[in-house]
């Protein structure tokens, strides 16, 4: 993968990484690599690598009294496995399952997932619903940013340059309930045209919070504002859901590319917010 000149250094711990980075300010980082050697697959000049992979603080999954912490190098497999990740978060649970192969849930991380700012990324509209934390680390600081401040545009994020991604924190959230449903062109094993993610607390059938955030049609994820405002206060049932669904179409304005056109993303929206709600009847 690498040509004669460029090297592959693997710290240990975060500081080491973050050293490296600043000494090599063009190598790029490497987690479970199914994005970055994608890329770097036809590359004559390959970078310098930083395989972050054997840092071991950046792993597994852990709670506290109200949140949970997941580790930047922690894979989608081990998101499914976790009960904890279930019990608290179960919509990121059904994320994970969805995202590729196997082979690409056994090698692909959530910190990966996010630094890669794909507005199609599926781990993202469960962590906007979530409301969850990017934690990030630079030379001798840390920051904790919204996740719904991260991301500037596809493939751009506020991560600068010699950051890394060391941890997600998730709010706990028993209560409610949640679903994650995509579109792409085949079951498995393709880009997501259009995602959503839906959190609903509901009490004696009527609704009252909702959190909705859709995936490929903006530049990046964007929460549903407008349609989680029709819903507040509404019984949970059927003309709920059809008025809903006419916001949702209206309120979005994506783009066609070679995935799909403006106006099939639209009305998939509606169709996705249908699929959601009745997982959760
Ligand atoms: C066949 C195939 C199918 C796929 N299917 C899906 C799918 O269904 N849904 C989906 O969302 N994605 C999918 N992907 C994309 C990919 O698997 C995911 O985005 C995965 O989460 C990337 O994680 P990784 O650890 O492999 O990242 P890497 O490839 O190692 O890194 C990706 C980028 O993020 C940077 N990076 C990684 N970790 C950090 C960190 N901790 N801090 C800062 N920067 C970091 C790297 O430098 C690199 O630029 C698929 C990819 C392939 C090849």
């Amino acid at each position: 993968m690498t040509n004669d000149k460029s090297q592959i250094f693997s710290p240990v711990y975060v500081p080491e990484c973050l050293n490296l980075l600043e000494r090599f300010p063009n190598a790029k980082m490497l987690a479970g690599g199914t994005d970055l050697l994608v890329r770097l697959k036809d590359k004559i000049n390959q970078p310098d690598i930083i395989d972050i992979s054997h840092i071991e603080e950046m792993k597994g999954i852990s709670a506290s009294n109200d949140k949970i912490k997941i580790g930047a190098l922690v894979t989608f497999s081990e998101i499914i496995e976790s009960e904890l990740v279930a019990e608290n978060a179960g919509v990121l649970v059904q994320a994970a399952e969805m995202i590729g192969s196997p082979q690409i849930r056994n090698r692909g991380t959530i910190g990966g997932n996010i630094a890669n700012a794909s507005p199609a990324g599926d781990s993202i509209p469960p962590l906007f619903v979530l409301e969850a934390e990017i934690e990030i680390a630079g030379m001798n600081y840390s920051r904790t940013i919204p996740i719904k401040d991260f991301f500037k545009g596809p493939g751009k994020s506020i991560l600068t340059d010699g950051e890394i991604i060391t941890a997600v924190i998730i709010p706990k959230m028993k209560n409610w309930e949640g679903a994650f449903v995509r579109l792409g062109q085949r079951k498995a094993l393709a880009i997501s045209k259009v995602s959503l993610a839906l959190l609903l607390k509901i009490k004696d059938d009527k609704i009252e919070e909702a959190r909705i955030a859709l995936g490929a049609v903006a530049p990046t994820v964007i929460r549903a504002e407008k349609t989680e405002r029709c819903l507040v206060g509404k019984k949970f049932d059927n003309d709920t859901l059809l008025e809903a669904k006419k916001i949702i179409c209206e309120e979005v304005s994506p783009i066609s590319d070679i995935r799909s056109i403006a106006e099939y993303r639209k009305e998939m929206c509606g169709v996705l917010l249908e699929e959601a709600f009745e997982q959760l009847k």
